[in-house]
C-alpha cells in the first residue's frame, strides 16, 4: 500500500491526514488557521509544522508517506505556485508557495484548488465512483465548483480552474453580490445569505423557532435553519424551498452546458440534506430540458464531507497522472 499526507487549507481551518492509495484515511488532524492572515510567514510555517507532525505521526505507526499535497482555496499561478486571489489569506496573495515547502519537505510536493481536490476525492473515493462526467458545487462561505468531463478529466478553463460559477445571475433583480455583479448565485445561496434569510424571518417573527433560537443565542446559522425545520417550523422550510429553487435554477444551466451524470452537492451547507436536495430536484425537473436530464442519473449529497478536501491533496501524490 502506498501513503500521502494531504492538507487542506482554509481561512479557519487546517485539515490534514494520512491517506493511502485507495482513498483511506488512517489518521487526521484539524488545527486553527494562523490568525495573522496578513503574513505569509505564519501561514507557512503552519503548513511545514502540520506537514512534518503528520509524518512523524505516520512513521510511529512504521509508514513512510511518499509526498505531501495541498490545497488552498486560491488561484495557483506557474510552476513557483503563485498564489492569486487569496481573498481568505491576504497574506498568501502573490506568495510563491512551492520553494518554501520543496525546501522544508522535499520534492515530492503537490498543490491544487481545494475544490479540485474535493471533486478529485468524490470521483475516485467517493459519489462520483462509476460516473464518467460529475460535477460537484461546494456551497460554503461561496460556492465553487469542480467538473469532471469525458474521459475523466477534470475541467480546467481558466486559472487551471472551472470558472467562477457561484457567480452565474439567478435574480437579475436582486441584491449586489460582493463580485460587483447583481443577482449572482451567492447573493441567495451561500452560508452568509442563509444566516441573513434567518435572521429576517426570525426578527419578523414568521418564524417561532428561528426567533427562539435568536433571544437564546444572540446569531443565527444554516444549522439553526435546518434544525428549525426538521422541528416542523414553515418558515425555516421555506427557506430551503427558496435557496434550492435558486441552486436549482443555476444547477439546471450547468447541466445544460455540462451534462453531468450525477451532481453532488458539498461544504457546509450540504449538511441540510433532503431539506435542500428536494428542492434542488424539483427544480431541476420544472426548468431542464428533458433530454440533459435523462443524462443526469442523480442528485446526491457528497460523500466524503470536511475531509474530501485533504483526501484529494494527498491523492494528487498518489493517483496516477492521467488521473489527476
Ligand atoms: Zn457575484
Amino acid at each position: 500500500m502506498r501513503y500521502a499526507i494531504g492538507i487542506d487549507l482554509g481561512g479557519t481551518n487546517l485539515k490534514g491526514g494520512l491517506v493511502d492509495e485507495t482513498g483511506q484515511v488512517i489518521f487526521k488532524e484539524t488545527r486553527a488557521s494562523p490568525a495573522e492572515r496578513n503574513l505569509p510567514g505564519p501561514i507557512v510555517e503552519a503548513l511545514i509544522n502540520l506537514a512534518t507532525d503528520l509524518r512523524e505521526r505516520a512513521r510511529g505507526n512504521g509508514i513512510e508517506p511518499e509526498g505531501f499535497g495541498f490545497g488552498p482555496p486560491n488561484f495557483i499561478e506557474g510552476p513557483d505556485w503563485i498564489q492569486r486571489q487569496a481573498n481568505n489569506m491576504p497574506g498568501l496573495n502573490d506568495v510563491a508557495l512551492r520553494p518554501p515547502l520543496a525546501a522544508a519537505l522535499g520534492e515530492n510536493i503537490a498543490i491544487d484548488n481545494d475544490v479540485m481536490n474535493a471533486s478529485l476525492a468524490e470521483y475516485h473515493f467517493g459519489q462520483g465512483r462509476g460516473y464518467e462526467r460529475m460535477l460537484l458545487m461546494a456551497i460554503g462561505t461561496g460556492i465553487a465548483t469542480g467538473i469532471f468531463t469525458e474521459g475523466g478529466r477534470r475541467l480546467r478553463y481558466i486559472f487551471g480552474w472551472t470558472g467562477d460559477t457561484g457567480h452565474i445571475i439567478v435574480d437579475p433583480h436582486g441584491r449586489l453580490c460582493t463580485c460587483g455583479g447583481r443577482g449572482c448565485l451567492e447573493t441567495v445561496a451561500t452560508g452568509p445569505a442563509i444566516r441573513a434569510f434567518a435572521l429576517d424571518a426570525a426578527r419578523t417573527q414568521k418564524s417561532p423557532a428561528l426567533a427562539a433560537r435568536l433571544a437564546e443565542s444572540g446569531d443565527l446559522e444554516a444549522r439553526d435553519v435546518t434544525e428549525a425545520a426538521l422541528s416542523g417550523d414553515a418558515a425555516a422550510r421555506q427557506i430551503w424551498d427558496e435557496v434550492g429553487w435558486y441552486l436549482g435554477m443555476a444547477l439546471t444551466s450547468y447541466v445544460h452546458i455540462f451534462a453531468p451524470q450525477i451532481i453532488l452537492i458539498g461544504g457546509g451547507i450540504a449538511e441540510a440534506g433532503e431539506l435542500l436536495l428536494e428542492p434542488i430536484r424539483r427544480t431541476l425537473a420544472s426548468l431542464g430540458s428533458p433530454f440533459y436530464l435523462g443524462l443526469l442519473r442523480g442528485v446526491k449529497k457528497a460523500a466524503l464531507g470536511a475531509d474530501a478536501g485533504f483526501i484529494g491533496a494527498g491523492a494528487l501524490i498518489l493517483l496516477p497522472e492521467s488521473l489527476r
